[in-house]
């Protein structure tokens, strides 16, 4: 994992973001740019992705950049109902900004619904486009809660995410 280059290593720097939103009225959800149909929207200041959320501050994270709502302040009315691939490519620019590369993100949606199995594959390659990266480097994965807690009763839904890049010191 660690590449040396000119005698430099570089350090392997991980980030991890998560997010959850509220379920409202609507006939879908955006998950990672992916539009699902549903029974219910999801309730936010922008497009409520909560996995480009998540992933956006994973990013942030792996480079102690802050989190997405220092960057994008939900206070500030040019953010209302914004495309959340513009929130996940600024944190993928202000990587590659200062040098550093994403080796590879990973991203779990906990939900009872919707279905994410069947949007898995357009998300990672979604995903995989807006960061420039390979689809093998974008990981989607979805869980349950066994009916627990506020996702298990359909508030809701969640995302966490990891994003590993690789800096020079
Ligand atoms: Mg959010």
């Amino acid at each position: 994992m660690v590449e040396r280059l000119m005698g430099q290593q570089r350090l392997p720097c991980v980030g991890s973001g998560a997010d959850a939103h509220r379920f409202g009225p609507g006939d879908h959800v955006t998950l990672c740019g992916v539009r699902i149909p549903h029974s219910h929207g999801l309730i936010g200041h922008s497009d409520a992705d909560a996995g480009w959320h998540a992933l956006t501050d994973a990013l942030l994270g792996a480079i102690a950049a802050g989190d997405i709502g220092q960057h994008f302040p939900p206070s500030d009315p040019q953010w209302r109902g914004a495309a959340s691939e513009r929130f996940l490519a600024h944190a993928a620019s202000l990587v590659r900004q200062r040098g550093a590369e994403i080796a590879n993100v990973d991203l779990t949606i906990l939900c009872e619904s919707p279905k994410i199995g069947p949007h898995r594959a357009a998300m990672q390659a979604r995903t995989a486009e807006v960061l420039g990266l390979s689809p093998d480097r974008v990981g989607i994965k979805a869980t349950t809660t066994e009916r627990m807690g506020f996702l298990g009763r359909q508030e809701g839904l969640a995302a966490l995410a990891s994003a590993l890049v690789l800096r020079w010191p």
